[in-house]
Formats: C-alpha cells, structure tokens, sequence
C-alpha cells in the first residue's frame, strides 16, 4: 500500500512520516506532577513499546516537574521523546518556564483552546515562537471536543447564506480541517518548517472521523496523527478505533497513531500501546512479535486442549520475545497456527511457518506438527506442549539466528 507523500518528522531518534514505519504513540494518565508515578508510568508504556509519549502539562506545578521527569529517564535509559499536551494556559506555561520548555520535546497545542478572539492569535503565536527557539515540532492537535467556537460559527453563518447550504455536520468537519489548516498556515508564515508539524482532527464518531481525515489528508502534506477520541474502555475502544485507523491507514493515511482507551482499574496503561501493536501488526504494516493463530473451536473439539496450548504459545513467545529480539533479529514476522481439528487445521498449519493441528473429539489421537507447509512430524502422547515448544524452539534458532542471516 503506499503512504501519502508527507515531510519527515524527526523528533530526537524517532523519525515518522513519508515512508517511516507508522509511529505508535500514547500518553500518561498520572498527575505530571507527581514525578514518582509519571516516570514509572512512562517507562511502562516505552517498555511496551511507545514510541512517543504525551503527558499532560496543564499547571506551574505539572511543568516544573518536567526537568526531573525527563532526566530521570533519560538516566535510566529510556529515550522515548516527551510531548508536552497544553491546552488554555500553553503560552504562560511555556514562557515562564524556559528550562522545562527546553527538556519537552515536542508540543502539542490544541487551536480550540488557546484563547478567544485576539487573545488567540496572540496566545498561539507566542507558543509557536518558543517551539522555533527550541527548535522543537509542534502538533496542532484540533479535537471535535474543543473545536474553535468561533471558526465553527464563521463557517456555519457562511454556510447559511448559500443557495444549497451544506449539512450541519459538513461544516462541523470543515471547521475541523480549516483549525488544523488556519493555525499550521500561521505558523507557517512565523518561520515555522513543514517538516516540524504534525496535525490531527481527532473525533469520536468513526464515520466522521475517518471522513475528516480524509478530506485533511486531501488537502495537505503534513504529516498526520490519528486517533478516535473518546474511544471508550477495552474491547469497545479497541473496536472502534480499530476500524476507524485501519481505514484510513489502508488509504496510505496516518504517520503515528494512539489508541485512547478508557482505563480499566487494574489493568496497565500500556494496554493501548499493545493494542496499536496488534492493529498494526494484524495489517501487516509493522512486525513486532511472532503472531499465533488459532480457532475459535467449535462443536468439533470436545477438549480444551488446543485453547491451552494457544495461550501457553502465546505467553512463551511474551516471555521469551526480549531475548528473542536480540538473538533472532526477523522473528517478529514468526507465524504460528494452533489449531482445533482436521476441517481448517491441516490448511491453517501448512500456510503458517509452523502449525499443529489438534485431533477433534471424533478423530484418531495424533497430532500432526507441520513446518514451512510440509508434515514435519506426528505428535502422541501428553508431552505435546513440550514438544511443540521444542520444535519453535528448534526451528527460530535455525531460521533466525543472526550467524545465519549472514549467510
Ligand atoms: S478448526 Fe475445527 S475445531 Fe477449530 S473451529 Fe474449525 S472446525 Fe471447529
């Protein structure tokens, strides 16, 4: 599929846009003030694979935080760029602390939210002039949520004078795109570089969403961030922006994303790092670890057994996938089929690099282990999980090891 044509982005290591590997970005959900909690959370997203992270920055206390957030890390070995999110106060925050404004490596700045009338250009401009100081990027992160009122209410008095008016929503997503066009345009004419902004118009309605997204990738060449906003929690956030991203990333759309999920108590931030992940990885666009497929199981399996040996594959590969990426560089391209019984699994098995096929309450008790789409071997016995692990085992050394890439 080919991506848009964009600029690329290069903030600090990570470079995202033309033809770069879709960025996955995320962001804290802890008080940026309290350091202790931020930067555990910070390492725990990077460690799950964030390539970008966003913290709020919303008070004096929350940017006099950020020096020490950003060394710590930085001292512990964690690289991942730190994107300050502001919002109403940006340009007194981002003035009066020089220092802090210096240690972020990239602003975001919402145009819905930066001040009214001529307080907007004013507020807006002060921050773009401290981002090209710093020579820092920009995002001009526009959101359905805090869309600018004024612009909104420009447009629909327009729309209104027209013999054929547009729908209340067309001019809702016109609204959007001219916030993002208006403010990169002024920040273009203050000496800002293409190649520094990014721009998203973030909507929580999947339809819309990929409709605005689409008429901004139309209009412009910058490159763009993607996200369904207010996506919800679990599986109806992951469903959602799922579909929403995977639209638009298939049209050649979108330089870095973010899943916004709702946080369930108890589970880890990092959920919506995993989940980019496995969006991407799912569409083929990134590899990041060796992908199992399996059955649902039916009627045809009277055992649990092959569930078992999916989620022991699974977690074997999690576990073993930090050593793996050193030792076996191209392993994250891995596929591995664990399947139910003889109707898909032999097929499933043989299109997969390496495939088992449990037997189904009907059939014989052999379980036939295939390799690169040839009958490696028939398993028997209660040994299967062992054996099977073996084979991977066997099998990623010989396929990855780096001594033989080099052959
Ligand atoms: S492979 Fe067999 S057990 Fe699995 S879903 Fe298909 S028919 Fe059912």
């Amino acid at each position: 599929m080919k991506r848009r044509n964009t600029e690329t982005i290069t903030i600090n290591n990570v470079k995202m846009g033309e033809n770069h590997p879709v960025v996955i970005q995320s962001m804290t959900n802890t008080p940026t003030a309290d350091t202790e909690a931020t930067i555990k959370q910070i390492k725990e997203l990077e460690d799950a694979g964030s390539e970008l992270v966003r913290l709020t920055v919303n008070d004096y206390e929350a940017m006099e935080a950020i020096p020490k957030i950003a060394e710590t890390l930085r001292r512990d070995g964690y690289t991942t760029p730190l994107i300050g999110d502001f919002h109403y106060n940006g340009h007194i925050l981002l003035t009066k602390y020089p220092e802090s404004a210096r240690y972020l490596d990239k602003y975001r700045i919402n145009p819905g939210n930066v001040g009214k009338k001529d307080k907007h250009d004013s507020n807006f401009s002060q921050m773009i002039e401290i981002a090209l100081k710093n020579d820092k990027p920009v995002r001009i992160g526009v959101n359905g949520g805090s869309l600018d009122q004024e612009l909104l209410t420009e447009l629909m008095t327009q729309n209104s004078k027209l013999t054929h008016p547009a729908t209340a929503q067309e001019v809702f997503a016109e609204a959007m795109i001219q916030s993002a066009l208006r403010s990169a345009d002024f920040a273009m004419k203050m000496g800002m570089p293409k190649n520094k902004l990014v721009l998203s118009v973030k909507m929580s309605d999947v339809q819309h969403m990929v409709d605005v997204y689409q008429k901004l990738a139309s209009r412009c060449d910058y490159a763009l961030h993607l996200g369904l906003t207010e996506a919800g929690s679990s599986m109806k956030g992951v469903a959602a922006s799922s579909a929403a991203l995977a639209i638009l990333l298939q049209q050649g759309i979108g330089d870095t994303i973010r899943i916004s999920l709702t946080p369930e108590p108890g589970k880890s931030r990092a959920e919506e790092v995993n989940a980019c992940k496995l969006l991407l990885q799912s569409m083929g666009l990134r590899y990041f670890m060796p992908m199992v497929t399996s059955c649902p199981g039916c009627g045809r399996t009277n055992s649990d057994k092959f569930v078992y040996l999916a989620q022991d594959v699974t977690q074997y590969i999690e576990e073993n996938m930090p050593i793996w990426k050193k030792q076996y560089p191209g392993v994250e391209t891995l596929t591995i089929a664990v399947m139910g019984c003889v109707v898909n699994g032999p097929g499933e098995s043989k299109q997969a690099d390496i495939g088992i096929s449990l037997p189904g309450s009907s059939e014989a008790p052999s379980i036939p282990v295939y390799q690169d789409g040839d009958l490696l071997t028939v398993l028997k016995g209660d040994q299967i999980k062992e054996q099977f692990i073996e084979i991977l085992n066997t099998y990623i050394k010989k396929r990855f090891s780096i001594a033989q890439s080099h052959h």
